[in-house]
């Protein structure tokens, strides 16, 4: 599928800055509207791309990023549980 050497492209919701999809992290709502970070690509509607970057996130939060991308129906922000599932997602990796 798709032309060869095509990679997808998305933008991080702190920095804005477009990267391929795969350097980015993916976030989720899940169903109580907690952010998640969505490694699998599973949860379905909308997503949000983020550079694995405590930056980009902070980024995000100050900016009313997720807020936007979610139209509200995203709870609340705790950087705390985020940035934990931005470590973990980063072991992953290596
Ligand atoms: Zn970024």
């Amino acid at each position: 599928m798709g032309r060869k050497g095509h990679v997808p492209i998305r933008m991080c919701t702190g920095c804005l800055r477009r990267r391929p999809k795969k350097e980015l992290v993916r976030l989720g709502l899940n169903h109580d509207g907690g952010l998640v970070v969505d490694s699998e690509q599973v949860f379905p509607g909308r997503g949000v791309y983020l550079c694995p970057e405590s930056e980009c996130l902070e980024l995000a939060i100050k900016k009313k990023g997720f807020v936007r991308a979610f139209r509200g129906k995203f709870r609340q922000v705790l950087p705390e549980e985020v940035f934990r599932a931005f470590q973990e997602e980063r072991e992953c990796r290596k």
